[in-house]
């Protein structure tokens, strides 16, 4: 919104503002004149013009309401008549109701009846004051034209008390022009800073729609590739294996090794990059099946025992006796789990070791702990371990394969398995991560 917008949503606010609080103010005025005329004997020896106030001021009243309520539903082009009509209005009505009071209060200028119609003038002027400060013009001279009467007739009544009772007026005629321009001044900040907020709202909400829209295009983006690039990757794969059974001297059948494990790195990227996307547009499901827990965690561990054997590291896996024989669930997904967590500990860890642990926790769920000797993650780095593409300190983890994609992945699968994965760490001297999943003993 631009400037001159805002200035115009400001006004448009302000004078709904207006219209809504004031609409039945005018009927005020017949209603003051109606207890007049049941509390004073105006009526009887006035009764032409106490006729005419009480047709005027009614006709007024409605005339104002009608203007109110067209200002409380004005829209950002006629806002500007609306406020006019009100205004005009609210005028007359109050130079009206100014005329009359000034001559009733020289008519009467003692007794009960005057001190009736200053005690109602006072309080309507301080209400008056709050009631129309969404227009400070307004609002001031509505104050003056109600306050000028009892200023006049206070001059012209107490000839001993006449400086002390001016005062008190004054006082009470600057005070109520103070409150309404206070009022008017906050009631404006106010208004501003919701069309500002109500502004940056719909900002922030077009940017996320953006946002959302090219998260979209990145995930079609990465399936897409992803596709294309495993095709011919199985195609190198099938190759180099075939190349590796033919007859090659030796340093021909290193090479192929080299590519064949470039390859293997490679597939397993891209298969990472298809799972997140197909993760993340929500079109990943899960198989239940039955199967062996304990086989399954024997698959990945033997031969990540033999790299820790390699690297001289001790390799622990123990599954707690309580943990089922058989469960439901899917037993890939659950791999590739564990096969991250543990894969990670070792490929972190070069002294002391690495050790699993399958045991029960709440709810029936599967509880599984891998924890390592290794370098450990930096406190500041844990919030954002599990988010995609983080590699913790790019300084130390440079030298290990890797895209960071695997806790993201880990942590996307865990959930919608309905469980939870954490991590505590201390650099240096290791890391332990642990996530719970409900495989559960039954198909249901
Ligand atoms: P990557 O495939 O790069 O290992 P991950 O998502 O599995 O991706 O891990 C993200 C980052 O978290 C790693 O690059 C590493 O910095 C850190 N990390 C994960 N596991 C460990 C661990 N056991 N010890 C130390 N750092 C780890």
């Amino acid at each position: 919104m631009t400037a001159v917008g805002v200035s115009d949503e400001l006004g448009l606010r302000l004078t709904r503002q207006l219209g809504d609080r004031t609409r039945f103010g005018g009927f005020v005025y017949p209603l003051l004149l109606l207890a007049v005329g049941l509390q004073t004997v105006v009526p009887e020896e006035q009764p032409a013009l106490f006729a005419l106030g009480c047709l005027v001021t009614l006709a007024g009243a409605l005339w104002r309401t009608s203007a109110a309520l067209k200002a409380r539903s004005s829209s950002l082009q006629n806002w500007l008549a609306s406020r006019e009509e009100l205004r005009v209005s609210t005028v007359l009505l109050a130079t009206f109701w100014a005329i009359l009071s000034g001559l009733a209060l020289h008519a009467y200028p003692n007794g009960e009846f005057a001190f009736f119609l200053l005690f109602c003038l006072i309080g309507w002027v301080s209400l008056g004051a709050i009631l129309f400060s969404p227009d400070l013009r307004l609002a001031q001279v509505f104050i003056h034209l109600n306050m000028l009467p009892a200023m006049l007739w206070s001059i012209e009544v107490y000839g001993r008390f006449t400086f002390a009772i001016v005062c008190v007026f004054a006082i009470l005629w600057v005070a109520a022009w103070f409150v309404a321009k206070w009022t008017h001044s906050h009631l404006r900040q106010l208004v501003h800073s919701q069309i500002c907020l109500e502004q940056q709202t719909e900002e922030l909400r077009l940017a996320r729609d953006l946002a959302e829209e090219a998260y979209l295009a990145r995930n079609q983006f990465l399936s897409g590739i992803s596709h294309e690039i495993r095709t011919p990757l199985n195609g190198i794969l099938g190759v180099s294996e075939l190349l590796r059974e033919s007859s090659l001297n030796s340093e021909q059948s290193e090479l192929v090794a080299l590519m064949n494990q470039s390859s293997e790195q490679l597939l397993s990227l891209v298969n990472n990059l298809l799972d997140l996307s197909r993760i993340n547009s929500g079109k990943l499901t899960l198989d239940r099946v039955e199967f062996d827990l304990r086989l399954l965690i024997d698959e990945i561990s033997q031969p990540l025992r033999l790299t820790a054997d390699a690297k001289g590291l001790q390799w622990s896996v123990k599954v707690r006796r309580e943990v089922p024989a058989s469960c439901f669930g899917d037993p890939a997904r659950v791999k590739q789990i564990l096969n991250n967590l543990m894969s990670n500990a070792l490929k972190f860890t070069d002294r002391g070791g690495v050790s699993i642990e399958i045991g029960m926790a709440d709810g029936g769920h599967i509880r599984c702990v891998v924890e390592d000797t290794g370098i450990g993650i930096e406190s500041s780095h844990l919030g954002r371990i599990f988010e995609e593409f983080e590699q913790v300190d790019r300084s130390i983890t440079r030298h290990f394969s890797g895209a960071g994609l695997g806790l993201a992945i880990s942590k996307k699968l865990i959930e919608i398995m309905g469980g939870r994965i954490g991590v505590q760490s201390t650099p240096g001297q290791g890391s332990l991560f642990w996530f719970e999943i409900a495989i559960s003993e039954t198909r249901s």
